[in-house]
């Protein structure tokens, strides 16, 4: 593979993308131009949501390929969504990283990496085999047994040495409610996580919100505290920019942000749209695939013609309001949580083996909270995730129900001043946003909610099924 930069690398597989999705019968039926005519240019296929292409997976299949792997997610709509893959795409991708390596290895030193990975392969049914990780180990973060166990192989710091003495990179995989019920089990076993030789802490899944990382960087100090953004269904994750903290995809995808509104223009907040390059997708190719993912696009000069952007959460979870038929995001679902994570009165759920000797559970999970939206000429909200909005008759409200870590009866001074500080704090917020004004209602609760959706995903630890992980 000669060097080329990611806008040319990608330039250059684009028409060969498109001229394999014309033999997919969905996109020959779908795409804007005439029926003896391919496209040449991305904006003339149609984006598809992941209901859209999971509905008829026969449609989306390439007539001559085989199947070699099978993954699954459960997706926002509920349903699992299946995704198969042909032998020719998994050998691409092996291919590709394989020269990626050998040209990294001509320029360093490459030390071999050891993969400690939480995340279980019954998330996502069958794996993409990543050649750049020489060992991977499953670790289990579900059970107190299964996190002393791993924390027995972590603490074997000579696993995998090289005969040559060169010590593997080391790292560990999984979700934030992964990573800290690990780093909880570590020091609970009065380990100093500094042992561990740990040099490098990935997030999948979600991303990391300040508090969490701020726990793990605190507990591992000397370790690489990163999020990888990825989205199951396709080859290739996002990095963080070294220069503001976004996000860019490897060259395997091309990104768009294109508006809620469905009318594919390109837009500076949206919903995260994505297409995978032929050859690295062939059996069911995605083009234009909206991941139901909000985010921002940032200016950003680090890496020219290159999508940079900032994760605002899952499309669900963030208040989203439509004002003439516009749609937009009041707060991020990400941000909504570090707001109410900010806040020690504010109950969080507790996760598997995240104890204290003296006390306890440590309740370090999402948030304990709801939103809803209120208001506005058609009276009511849709329910929990968008409300509409289509006037201003009735001023709109977002309601935020949390539940307090401590009883709100018994301390109301303290119940009132984390009101105060809630409602300020969001409101605040809230008014940067354009549009008519929101108001915002903070009401506390001694407890009883369950349904959590300020997280972008489902759960910090997510159930069998969930979707995002690596
Ligand atoms: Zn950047």
């Amino acid at each position: 593979m000669t060097s080329v930069g990611a806008p040319a690398f990608r330039s250059r597989l684009l028409p060969h993308t498109l001229r394999h999705g014309s033999q997919i019968s969905f996109y020959r039926d779908h795409w804007k131009v005439r029926d003896d005519a391919l496209p040449d240019r991305i904006d003339q296929v149609p984006s598809v949501s992941k209901a859209e292409h999971g509905a008829d997976l026969e449609k989306m299949r390439h007539p001559g390929l085989r199947t070699a792997l099978l993954t699954h997610t459960s997706g926002t709509t509920g349903r699992p969504f299946r995704r198969v893959r042909s032998g020719e795409e998994l050998a691409a991708y092996r291919e590709y990283i394989v020269a990626l390596m050998d040209k990294r290895a001509r320029t360093t030193a490459v030390r071999p990496l050891l993969a400690f990975n939480a995340v279980p392969r019954s998330i996502h049914g069958g794996a993409l085999e990543r050649p750049g990780v020489s060992q991977q180990i499953a670790i289990d973060t579900f059970s107190k047994r299964g996190l002393a166990a791993a924390i027995d192989v972590l603490a074997d710091v000579s696993l995998f040495a090289g005969e040559d003495g060169r010590r593997p990179r080391r790292a560990v995989v999984g979700s934030p409610g992964m990573l800290t019920a690990l780093t909880a089990a570590v020091t609970a076993r009065g380990l100093d996580p500094a042992t561990l030789a740990m040099d490098e802490i990935n997030s999948v899944s979600d991303v990391l919100t300040a508090a969490t990382r701020g726990y793990l960087t605190g507990n591992w100090p000397g370790t690489a505290v990163r999020n990888t953004f990825s989205c199951s269904e396709t080859i290739g994750g996002a990095r963080q920019c070294e220069n503001c903290a976004g996000f860019f995809f490897e060259p395997t995808l091309v990104a768009e942000i294109l508006d809620l509104d469905g009318d594919e223009s390109a837009a500076g907040i949206g919903e995260l749209t994505l297409t995978e390059l032929y050859p690295f997708s062939q059996l069911q190719p995605m083009l234009r695939y909206r991941t139901g993912d909000v985010v921002v696009r940032q200016e950003c000069g680090s890496r020219p013609g290159e999508i940079c952007f900032g994760y605002l959460g899952r499309r669900q979870a963030c208040p989203t309001t439509r004002t003439d038929g516009r749609s937009r995001v009041l707060v991020g679902a990400v941000e909504l949580r570090e707001i109410l994570e900010d806040e020690p009165g504010v109950a969080r759920e507790t996760l598997v083996g995240v104890t204290d000797p003296v006390v306890g559970d440590m309740p370090l999970g999402p948030p304990r909270a709801q939103w809803t939206l209120h208001g506005g000429d058609t009276g009511t909200g849709t329910g929990i995730g968008t409300g509409t909005i289509t006037g201003t008759a009735a001023q709109p409200r977002l309601r935020v129900r949390v539940q307090t870590s401590f009883s709100p009866g018994l301390f109301p001074a303290e119940a009132g001043a984390l009101h105060r500080r809630l409602t300020d704090r969001l409101t605040r917020r809230v008014e940067t946003a354009p549009g008519p004004q929101v108001a915002v209602e903070v009401s506390l609760t001694d407890g009883g909610i369950d349904g959590l959706d300020v997280r972008p995903l489902s759960a910090a630890i997510p159930a069998p099924g969930a979707e995002g992980a690596a």
